[in-house]
This record gives C-alpha cells, sequence and structure tokens, in this order.
C-alpha cells in the first residue's frame, strides 16, 4: 500500500515535470516589429504559413508576415514544418513615423454626403481584392516603378489635411514630372482600374500570393482590368488626379490584407523582423 503511493507520487512528480518542460519547449518565440513592417521566418521543410485566419505558401521557402500600419498589440503567427506546428507572436510597437501636413481642395477634406457616400462605397469595392488568394507571381526584390532612379518617402506619415487628421499614409510618394511612365512592379493581373475620389486614376495588380500593388493619381492608365502585365510593362503616366496636391506617383501594397512600407519590398536587403531563437 505504502509502495503503491509512492509510486503514485513519483508518477505525479514526473508528469508535472514533464508538462512544465514541453510547456517551456513550445513558449512561442517574439519578434518586434513596426507597424507596416513585415516579420520573417526562415527555416528548412516550411510547407504552410498562416496568420489573421488565411493559410498561404511560403516563398522561397520562408514565411513572411506583413503588419498592417494601424496593427497594435500582440499578433500571433504560425507555420508548418514537417507534421509540426510551430507559433510566434508579434509584438507591434510604436513607431515615431512623422507628421506631414498637406493643404488641398477644401472639398477633398470636407467631404458633401454624396462624395462621402461615394468614398466608402469605392473603398468596399477595392476591399474586395484583399481577398483574392491566387499563384504566387512574384520574387523579392520587386522591380522599381519608374524608369528613373527615383526615392519614394512618407509611408506612414501621419497625415494634417487642411488642418484636420486623416488616415495615416499607406503607401511612398514619388515627385517625378507629369507623364512619367508608370511601371508594374511584378507580373501579374490587372485586377481594377479605378477613377476613385482620392487615389484618383488608379490601378491594381494581383501579383499573387495575397499580394496586391497599387498605384494612384495617374493622368492615362493604359492597360485594362483582366490584362496580364510583365514587370517594367508601362501601366499608365504619372498625374494629380484624385486628391493631390500636385503631380506625383503614389506606389501601395497590401499584403495579405496588411498595408506595408514598399521600401521593404523594393529593397535589395530589406530589414525584416526576423523570428528566431
Ligand atoms: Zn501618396
Amino acid at each position: 500500500m505504502r509502495a503503491a503511493m509512492g509510486s503514485r507520487v513519483w508518477f505525479t512528480l514526473l508528469l508535472v515535470a514533464a508538462l512544465t518542460s514541453a510547456a517551456a519547449g513550445t513558449q512561442p518565440l517574439q519578434v518586434t516589429v513596426r507597424p507596416g513592417g513585415v516579420a520573417r521566418w526562415q527555416g528548412e521543410g516550411v510547407t504552410a504559413c498562416a496568420a489573421y485566419g488565411r493559410t498561404w505558401a511560403p516563398l522561397g521557402g520562408t514565411c513572411y508576415f506583413p503588419v498592417d500600419l494601424e496593427a497594435t498589440g500582440a499578433l500571433t503567427v504560425e507555420r508548418l514544418r514537417g507534421n509540426r506546428k510551430e507559433t510566434a507572436v508579434l509584438r507591434v510597437g510604436p513607431y515615431p513615423y512623422p507628421e506631414q501636413h498637406l493643404k488641398v481642395d477644401d472639398r477633398k477634406v470636407h467631404l458633401s454626403k454624396q462624395d462621402l457616400e461615394r468614398t466608402r462605397r469605392e473603398a468596399a469595392e477595392v476591399a474586395r481584392l484583399w481577398e483574392l488568394h491566387t499563384r504566387p507571381r512574384f520574387t523579392l526584390p520587386l522591380a522599381a516603378p519608374l524608369q528613373a532612379e527615383a526615392k519614394g518617402d512618407n509611408f506612414g506619415a501621419r497625415r494634417v489635411f487642411n488642418g484636420e487628421p486623416r488616415s495615416p499614409h499607406s503607401g511612398i510618394d514619388y515627385k517625378v514630372a507629369a507623364g512619367t511612365p508608370v511601371l508594374a512592379v511584378a507580373p501579374g493581373r490587372v485586377v481594377m482600374v479605378g477613377d476613385h475620389f482620392f487615389a484618383g486614376r488608379s490601378v491594381y495588380i494581383d501579383h499573387g500570393g495575397g499580394l496586391i500593388s497599387m498605384v494612384f493619381h495617374l493622368s492615362r492608365v493604359t492597360v485594362k482590368e483582366g490584362d496580364d502585365v510583365k514587370a517594367g510593362q508601362v501601366v499608365g503616366k504619372v498625374g494629380a488626379t484624385g486628391r493631390a496636391t500636385g503631380p506625383h506617383l503614389h506606389l501601395g501594397f497590401r499584403w495579405h490584407g496588411a498595408r506595408v512600407d514598399p521600401a521593404l519590398l523594393l529593397a535589395r536587403s530589406p530589414e525584416f523582423a526576423d523570428i528566431r531563437p
């Protein structure tokens, strides 16, 4: 009887020890990512990546987890390696994006009831594109959207239009002359050609793998919905349509629904937030 009790205690202790070490072994890895940043999880034998209720195939063996410009707090991400599911936590830290003051036509800041309805309708139409999930047709880094070397800036800027705070800037702006050709950054399919209140004449391209590129404020669009484009193909000309202070190219991305810094996708050695022990 005493011996039986003793072995039961011993067994319980063993069980507790096993559970404790299992819990320590599965403690998820953590990494800090800025809003609009991208976490990268490299490793051998990865077959799937998952976050935000979606699952996708790794890109060149690596899982990339784009973090939306307005994300906050902790995001759980997963990957499948062999038959094992691994979990990591992305901590979205505050990031000091600068404030930018802009002066535009007041009707583009204080919207009429009709314009407000129009922007809501257009936003809903465009949001459907973030759900597209087609075969990946791109590799990183992407190609430049302009022929000549130019630097885009202002991603994440907290924008104040005519003294009123508005949504943060979700792309980068290139200050180039009106009429400059705008190029596709990767192969893909034109999924929308818009003439929208804020974006003006715009082209949305699905590059597969959950990546959509968009170019705004064009004076002219030279492709149509359903067209397949190559990287470097002209899709339109720079202009100042929509809510723009003057001619410039706006380039933005949604990747698995998240608005990410285009600089990360265009740079040769981008600063991804690496998930690693
Ligand atoms: Zn812009």
